[in-house]
């Protein structure tokens, strides 16, 4: 069976802090996060940018994130009031954010893998 898979990687800067954890990361900062994403298909779509089957899912869809909080994004915002209260602020459970509201906008059948990092040297993979 054929297969695409389309990677695309961005960044965001937010605020964040960890509730209840006894530390610094308890305390609000900032981070640079990097967001690496990848979507694989057998099969090609159309989007809402074109109509012709042309491709796995659209790069605007995959990089929502990126864009300003007021734009429906996650860049600029203190994301414990952003994301929901079901989801703690750890980079686990950003990506799962991310995975969740990006798998309601791509098309059926496209598989996704998320990968967060909060500094150059680590990072977080989540996939269903
Ligand atoms: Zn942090």
């Amino acid at each position: 069976m054929p297969k695409w898979k389309l990677t695309t990687e961005f960044t965001f800067d937010s605020a964040h802090y960890i509730k209840d954890y006894d530390g610094p990361c308890g305390r609000m900062h900032g981070h640079t996060y990097k967001v690496h994403i990848e979507a694989t298909s057998s099969q090609l779509h159309s989007s809402e940018y074109c109509p012709h089957s042309v491709m796995v899912a659209d790069f605007k869809t995959l990089r929502w994130a990126k864009q300003d909080v007021t734009k429906g994004g996650l860049d600029h915002c203190i994301l414990n009031e952003v994301l929901p209260p079901e989801y703690e602020t750890t980079a686990e459970m950003i990506a799962k954010y991310i995975y969740d509201q990006t798998k309601k906008q791509v098309p059926v059948g496209v598989q996704l893998k998320v990968r967060v990092s909060e500094t150059p040297n680590s990072w977080v993979e989540y996939e269903d």
